[in-house]
């Protein structure tokens, strides 16, 4: 059972004034004050309701608590268990119930929110065969980075996800640094990237001090804008700055609308990367998310559809750039005995241990894409009377894993902003998140060239308005009718 520590802060007596009772009550932002006598024990409770039906009848703030009638607290005994407390605020529709011993003193206040458990954006989600690797590597010794769980991590990500050839690596970051290495990007290089994304995206950017220039969204999948990314190339063909790659990032479980995007890309002959760090398991028209491009990134970091605790993956069709992004990721050895080395290199592998985890996450994948998509069809449904929430579109051409369930908020027809009602929420133990600031308006990329989608940024409105919400896949139906009930209060 929880306890309030600072019970002893709501206390009150029968000398007080009305006025001292309010700012009390505002002070400590408890729902409820203890009218308690000179030995501590509790005579009553005082909200604020209580506090204005006394000016209601003719009294004024500056008249003491002596007034308040005679009324019998709700309480508990201290042997009580959580159910029975919960029950019993349940049943007086209270959130707050003081823990009072036989001599009628107080011990505690129990509080609704110190009952209902946290519930978190995205946690990671076990399958039953982790350990089973896991353990096998430790009854093999295979503890030493590279080993037998890493090639068949490699290769049955490939088989069921349809790649042609993958290396795992310790991030999704490090994929992405990797994949712009092999596309032979350098100092003062230009890359278009997507400007709504995670800063992962562009972090591996300014390690090379490249130059990236940015690239709204589009409103039909929230993912880069072809018609910014073509106005764009048009600038750069112009200016003679044409891009060495192209980074593409794809969100929230759902991919960019690639077959534009190539077109274009293809048209100027350029190299597309592609960040589908957050679409593990997502298709655009059929084919997986991240077979588009030249190479593509996914990361395994705990808050992802499927997680290593820590770790990523770098495919490609390509044989010869996957082979050079192993031969990077281990130090860029050459191989002679004496540690010969012609070029910079990186510590970059995933170790035998975490590709155990890795094959075992494999193997619920599908249960957690078919989990992440009934969570947020609950919220559709479950909110589907709303004015003002509209979820990230799914366009026909998408196969979305619904990594997290995404939506803006219109304050207008709503009736307060995406960022007060993740506040509120926050207040009820849920965490609700905004959607990716977006790369042009960070600090870090100040000065950075943007081309927004039309005359208004899409990305923009995105950031002002967007909230992402609870979207495990071991959410119970209990976390998600609260989150919804919640939500529901707060609307107008
Ligand atoms: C998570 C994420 C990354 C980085 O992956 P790590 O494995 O955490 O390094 C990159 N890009 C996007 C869009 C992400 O969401």
């Amino acid at each position: 059972m929880t306890i309030h520590k600072d019970f002893k802060e709501v206390f009150i007596t029968r000398e007080a004034r009305i006025r001292d009772a309010f700012e009390l009550l505002d002070r400590t932002g408890a729902g409820i004050l203890l009218l308690v006598d000179n030995e501590q024990r509790l005579e009553r409770t005082i909200t604020d309701g209580d506090l204005r039906r006394e000016l209601l009848a003719e009294r004024t703030l500056e008249d003491t608590l002596d007034t308040l009638p005679q009324r019998t607290p709700l309480t508990i005994a201290p042997e009580t268990g959580s159910t029975e407390a919960l029950a019993a605020m349940d049943e007086a529709g209270i959130n707050q119930l003081p823990v009072v011993d036989d001599r009628g003193q107080v011990l505690a206040i129990l509080d609704r929110r110190d009952f209902d458990s946290r519930i978190l954006l995205s946690t990671p989600h076990m399958g039953d065969d982790e350990f089973q690797f896991v353990r096998e590597a430790f009854r093999t010794n295979w503890i030493a980075p590279l080993g037998p769980n890493v090639d068949a991590f490699e290769n049955e990500f490939c088989d069921q996800l349809g790649h042609r050839h993958a290396a795992a690596l310790s991030s999704g970051t490090a994929a992405l640094h990797l994949a712009l290495r092999l596309l032979d990007v350098r100092q003062d290089d230009i890359v278009f990237c997507s400007s709504f994304t995670f800063v992962a995206t562009m972090n591996p950017v300014l390690y090379e001090k490249a130059i990236p220039v940015l690239i709204d969204s589009e409103p039909g999948s929230w993912n880069m804008s072809p018609l910014a990314l073509e106005r764009a190339f048009e600038a750069a063909t112009r200016s003679g700055k044409m891009p060495k790659a192209v980074m593409v990032a794809h969100l929230y479980g759902q991919s960019s609308d690639m077959d534009p995007i190539m077109e274009i890309c293809d048209a100027y002959g350029v190299p597309v990367i592609e960040d589908a760090a957050e679409t593990v398991g997502t298709l655009y028209k059929g084919k997986p998310s991240g077979s588009f491009g030249r190479v593509a990134a996914y990361s395994f970091n705990g808050n992802k559809i499927i997680t290593t605790s820590g770790g990523g993956m770098l495919t490609s069709d390509d044989p010869d750039l996957v082979a050079r992004a192993r031969h990077l990721a281990t130090q860029a050895r050459e191989p002679a005995p004496h540690y010969e080395h012609t070029e910079i290199g990186y510590n970059y592998r995933m170790s035998n241990i975490l590709a155990g985890v890795g094959r075992g996450q494999l193997r619920v994948l599908d249960e957690r894409i078919a989990s992440r998509r009934a969570v947020f069809a609950r919220y559709r449904d479950g909110l589907a009377g709303i004015d003002g929430i509209h979820w990230m579109p799914e366009p026909d051409w998408s196969f979305s894993t619904r990594w997290l369930t995404t939506c803006t908020i219109d304050a207008q027809a709503f009736g307060m902003e995406a960022r007060v009602l993740s506040e509120k929420l926050q207040n009820q133990g849920i965490e609700s998140r905004p959607v990716w600031k977006p790369m042009h308006l960070q600090p870090l990329l100040e000065g950075a060239e943007y081309f927004p989608h039309g005359n208004t940024s899409v990305s923009d409105e995105l950031f002002a308005t967007g909230l992402c919400l609870p979207s495990g896949s071991n959410l119970t139906d209990r976390e998600i009718e609260r989150v919804i009930e919640r939500i529901r209060e707060q609307a107008s």
